[in-house]
């Protein structure tokens, strides 16, 4: 059976860096991961990458007639694959070439002989990375076969646009599994055309060493639908691989308002000469108000605000990873009647990094928050990380999370959505009780 998308999304998602992370007891599956198909597709996806084409896959090899199971390479263990006639993996790399937690999970599952000689295959998408360490392809591949698995086509990678490389792989491994290929390219999501009518600098730069963030509101063309947490992805103006952003607003409240929060990326490049991230160059420093971009929206069902705003929610970000949450207020706010919205938020200096303060200011007296902390690592009189505030606050943490059934969103660069999921597994498990309800700890890496 081919699982509709949100459902094979939120599996993937909602059990992010889990085990990984020491969250294995509550974590346990109870349910089989896998109808009965003789094909197995799985992807483990960083940007939604790998899991459009593992979609077109099942697509096209459904159409051919085969039965196939799509789902997250994250969930899945070594007996899931017993009587299957087939392991696809497409697997997207970070820009270092390193490996997604889902497929590092999936990795720490196997054993020698596990995958009891399946026939295999392996797609990667994104960076290749150079040091042996960060070979992901290499690493998956060599694990697989370690495990067992025999390859039915010779591995392949695209780092850019993937469409013709994917083609030839499953082409070629159709041949060797004698399967028969019946479809197309993946369903891409048209590009719209974003007008930039709003550009407000987040940060003060007073204390000299503030990161330059931005809040930028585009408006759509047409009305679209869309909710906080889900991706737009832009391109750069002249082509080329695009970049994605978390949107901080909701159709919702209006359907033509995209609301975004940048960080200028910076460097200094080989000559010397200051240089600007190329997509967030263009969107903060090069397209003029009044400009057109083109974006692709990109749905994320798991990141979103739960359903039944009641809900109680933990918001956990750091820097530009706040950029979804003041969209969760919006639409709590609008909502109105909301459950407990708790946010945790940390940069560097109080004065000058408080992104979107004003913002959350507002939501505390309309009650759509009714927490907030705060961590500024590089203040003298703070010097904390977020995760120093969630050890702090052990206590009301576990309730929330355990008597209260709260949802964890946690957002930023992935170093600090490991430390924040390590730091919350660590206090979960200081507790008598369990949490009962699994996957209730989403994630959005930045990279
Ligand atoms: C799911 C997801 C959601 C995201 N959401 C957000 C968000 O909401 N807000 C946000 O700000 N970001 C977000 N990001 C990150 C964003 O997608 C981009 O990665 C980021 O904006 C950098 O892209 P860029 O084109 O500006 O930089 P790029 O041109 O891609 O450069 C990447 C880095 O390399 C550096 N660099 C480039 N060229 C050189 C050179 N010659 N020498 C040395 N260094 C160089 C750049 O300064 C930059 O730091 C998200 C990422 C993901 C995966």
């Amino acid at each position: 059976m081919f699982f509709p998308l949100p459902f094979v999304w939120m599996r993937d998602h909602l059990s992010v860096g889990l085990s990984a992370s020491g969250f294995s007891s509550w974590a346990s599956r109870s349910a089989p991961a896998l109808g009965t198909g003789e094909i197995v597709v799985a992807h483990a996806t960083r940007d939604g990458t790998a899991r459009r084409f593992a979609e077109a896959t099942a697509r096209a090899l459904e159409a051919g007639g085969q039965s196939v199971e799509l789902a997250a390479l994250g969930v899945l263990r070594p007996e899931d694959f017993r009587g299957r006639r087939a392991l696809l993996i497409l697997a997207e790399t970070t820009g270092e070439g390193e490996l997604t937690e889902g497929a590092r999970r999936f990795l720490q599952r196997l054993t020698p002989g596990s995958l009891g000689e399946i026939r295999f295959a392996l797609l990667t998408l994104g960076g290749r990375g150079d040091g042996a360490l960060r070979r992901g392809d290499q690493i998956l591949r060599g694990a697989l076969r370690a495990a067992g698995g025999r390859e039915a086509a010779p591995m392949a990678r695209a780092e850019g646009e993937a469409t013709a490389v994917w083609t030839a792989w499953l082409q070629e491994l159709c041949v060797s599994l004698r399967l028969r290929f019946g479809g197309a390219a993946p369903d891409e999501v048209a590009a719209k055309r974003f007008r930039i009518v709003g550009r407000g600098r987040l940060d003060e730069p007073i204390r000299g060493d503030t990161q330059e963030t931005w809040s930028l509101i585009l408006e759509a063309e047409t009305e679209l639908d869309f909710h906080p947490g889900d991706i737009l992805r832009i391109a750069p103006a002249a082509g080329g691989r695009e970049r994605s952003y978390s949107i901080g607003s909701s159709s919702v409240v209006d359907p033509r308002l995209v609301v975004l929060t940048l960080r200028l990326h910076r460097h200094v490049d080989e000559k010397g000469a200051l240089g600007y991230g190329r997509v967030s160059g263009e969107l903060i420093r090069d397209t003029p108000l009044g400009g057109l971009v083109l974006g692709r929206l990109q749905q994320q069902p798991a990141f979103r605000p739960p359903a039944d705003p009641m809900q109680p929610i933990v918001m956990i970000a750091a820097g530009s990873g706040v950029a979804p949450f003041p969209g969760f207020l919006d639409e709590r706010e609008a909502s109105g009647w909301a459950g407990p919205a708790w946010l945790i938020f940390g940069n560097r200096h109080r004065r000058g990094d408080f992104l979107w303060d004003e913002r959350f200011q507002a939501a505390l007296r309309d009650g759509s928050l009714t927490r907030l902390d705060t961590a500024f690592s590089r203040d003298a009189d703070d010097g904390d990380y977020v995760h120093d505030r969630l050890r702090e606050q052990a206590n009301e943490l576990r309730r929330w999370l355990i008597e209260d059934g709260a949802l964890v969103y946690i957002c930023g660069r992935r170093e600090m959505t490991r430390e924040v999921e390590a730091t919350i597994a660590a206090i979960l498990a200081e507790s008598a009780e369990p949490m009962r309800e699994e996957h209730r700890i989403r994630v959005d890496a930045f990279d």
